[in-house]
């Protein structure tokens, strides 16, 4: 294992940057928001909020992809970067295909998706169009050779989502939980985009534990041999159960992907939802949020208070939990059209957020606000 360890010097110029310009606008956040910020010049020291990025084996992301670290500055002066403005402001996720056992499930799972990227988009709006049946893109699909299991063409899919892409649209992002291929020849993708488009389609089948396990529910039931067009293989489809894990994941792959239509390319800076992962057990390793440069970056692109955007996160987690009365009517009732949303998985982020905010809130003498 090794860690990437950069010096507090480096980290200062890729969050603050050397140009005058920039600098200046840095300090006019608030002195809290500083402190929280500068935390990150400081990765893995006793208490910090940040960590540095540890690189497990040759296959994980940064030994395999070799790309140019982008810090504050480079991702500002990019001229291809999208930015939302007054017409284009909302972000919109479309569901192919079902999730979870039963239609009301699938409802209720994307609707804890919608919230949850609507507090991390902070400032902009995220709306769910109408879901769709795999039937009704019309895309190509396949059984795949080594697994066994579906799986649907990205570029058709991509197609399908440019026609539907409303005009008020920052981005359009098609989910399913149905496996993903982008050609022929590739065994398989978690997600393909075009950040040009401002579009993108992933897919969340491979964050069922059970998906590389020998008793994965579809490939057991039948062997399928499906003609293309014939659609009526989707019907009742195996989907992965819905579970804590299977929703963290499943935030994480949103955010992750989301984050690139504002033009924040992978980090390699910090520990953070912008770094790559080339598998599961990468992506496990990866925190909720971004760390202080990637914030920035999406901060001048949405220009939210960073208080504020943790705040709505910590209340998405929480949510629940304040909502016992109806929990407990639903029981009473009976209602199978309750379900809790399983946020056990978020624990650790939701301290992690606690901690943020204690700062940026006064409610710890920090060392950085009391030297200054
Ligand atoms: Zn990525
Ligand atoms: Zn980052």
């Amino acid at each position: 294992m090794k860690v990437i360890q950069h010096s507090a010097q480096t980290l200062q110029t890729a969050l603050v940057s050397d140009h005058q310009g920039l600098a200046k606008v840095y300090r006019e956040y608030t002195k809290e928001e500083r402190c929280l910020l500068e935390e990150g010049f400081h990765p893995g020291e006793p208490g910090s909020l940040f960590q540095p990025i540890t690189v497990h084996s040759d296959s994980d992301w940064i030994p395999a992809h070799p790309e140019e670290p982008q810090d504050f500055e480079s991702f500002y002066r990019d001229p291809y970067r999208k930015t939302p403005n007054a017409s284009h402001n909302t972000i919109y996720i479309q569901t192919i295909g079902s999730f979870g056992e039963a239609g009301v499930q699938t409802d209720q799972y994307v609707e804890w998706l919608r919230q949850y990227s609507q507090a991390f988009f902070y400032g902009l709006s995220v709306k769910l169009l109408p879901a769709v049946t795999v039937a009704e893109t019309g895309c190509s699909f396949r059984v795949n050779s080594n697994t066994h299991n579906l799986q649907i063409l990205t570029g058709d899919l991509l197609r399908f989502l440019g026609n539907k892409k409303p005009k008020d649209a920052f981005c359009i992002v098609g989910i399913t939980m149905i496996d993903l291929y982008p050609k022929d020849s590739w065994n398989f993708v978690f997600g393909q985009a075009s950040l040009s488009m401002g579009m993108g389609v992933f897919s969340f089948a491979r964050y069922d534990d059970s998906f590389y396990s020998r008793d994965y529910a579809e490939r057991l039931r039948k062997r399928l041999q499906p003609k293309q067009g014939d659609y009526s293989v989707f019907d009742g489809y195996y989907t992965p159960p819905i579970s804590s894990t299977l929703l963290l994941r499943s935030c994480k792959t949103m955010t992750h992907e989301i984050g690139h239509m504002f033009g924040i390319r992978h980090c390699q800076w910090l520990n953070c939802i912008m770094q790559g992962s080339n598998h599961l057990e990468e992506s496990d390793r990866r925190p909720l949020d971004f760390c202080p440069i990637c914030l920035r970056k999406l901060q001048v692109s949405v220009g939210f208070k960073i208080g504020e955007r943790y705040k709505a996160l910590l209340h998405w987690m929480e949510e629940d939990q304040r909502q016992t009365p109806r929990a407990e009517e639903a029981v009473a009732h009976q209602s199978a059209l309750y379900l809790p949303k399983p946020t056990g998985a978020f624990h650790a982020s939701k301290l992690w957020l606690c901690r943020c905010l204690d700062i940026l809130e006064k409610r710890v003498a920090h060392p950085c606000c009391t030297h200054h």
